[in-house]
């Protein structure tokens, strides 16, 4: 069963999809960390991730694995890395790649292969896992959203002023949505949870409320 969930930045997908997946013994993929990865390996070689040759070099001598929390590139574990506001900035031009997101789709579907599991990201329920189970589409207010991603900055010791989270949220928001390869957008047969003036606990609730009324209709 393939539960999938997406959302705009710091919607909370994190947290309440790996809340969900524990509460109903199912994996969880974080879809996100594949292209933080990638973004890493790009800047880490200076590539210039315009030139699709380039790319498609790097794409062949890539390897990203996850294994519960942690995301391995190559070997390294590189899961702090990957969170860096400098990795959220960079990602774009790597996100509109078609072969990018051909590998990564790839590996979404073999990570995914006979298991239970709440896949997220931005595509999962339009382009990756259309035939999901159920979908989500999970979101709330850009200030929310920024607050959220600004308190997370600070508890990872990497802060930064509320005005420039807010400024990236919403400018990583219109990369998302507006890009021509699988933006981010809600699938048609996806639920809308808002979470909105909600706590991370109380939209986890939210959501787990939500799938196991939709779990129990099917
Ligand atoms: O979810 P997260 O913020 O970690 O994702 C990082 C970036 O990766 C997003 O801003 C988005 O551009 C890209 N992404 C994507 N498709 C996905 C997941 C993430 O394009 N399924």
């Amino acid at each position: 069963m393939i539960i999938a969930i997406d959302g705009p930045v710091a919607s909370g997908k994190s947290t309440a999809a790996r809340n969900l997946a524990s509460s109903l013994g199912f994996s969880y993929l974080d879809t996100g960390a594949i292209y933080r990865a990638l973004t890493l390996m790009a800047r880490r070689l200076a590539l210039d991730v315009t030139d699709s040759a380039t790319v498609r070099a790097m794409l062949a001598r890539a390897e990203v694995r996850l294994d519960g929390d942690h995301v391995f590139l190559n070997g390294e574990d590189v899961s702090d890395e990957i969170r860096l506001p400098e990795i959220s900035n960079s990602v774009r031009p790597l996100a509109e790649n078609a072969d990018v997101r051909t590998f990564v789709k790839d590996l979404e579907h073999a990570l995914a292969s006979g298991k239970n599991v709440v896949v997220e990201g931005r595509d999962m329920g339009t382009v990756v896992f259309p035939d999901a189970d159920t979908k989500i589409f999970l979101t709330a207010s850009p200030e929310d959203r920024a607050r959220r991603r600004w308190e997370e900055l600070e508890r990872r010791g990497t802060p930064q002023d509320y005005e420039d989270v807010l400024a990236d949220l919403i400018r990583r928001d219109e990369a998302d949505t507006t890009r021509h390869i699988a933006p981010l957008r809600q699938a048609a047969d996806a639920l809308r949870v808002d979470t909105t003036g909600l706590s991370a606990d109380e939209s986890a609730a939210l959501l787990l409320a939500t799938v196991r009324d939709k779990l129990e209709g099917l």
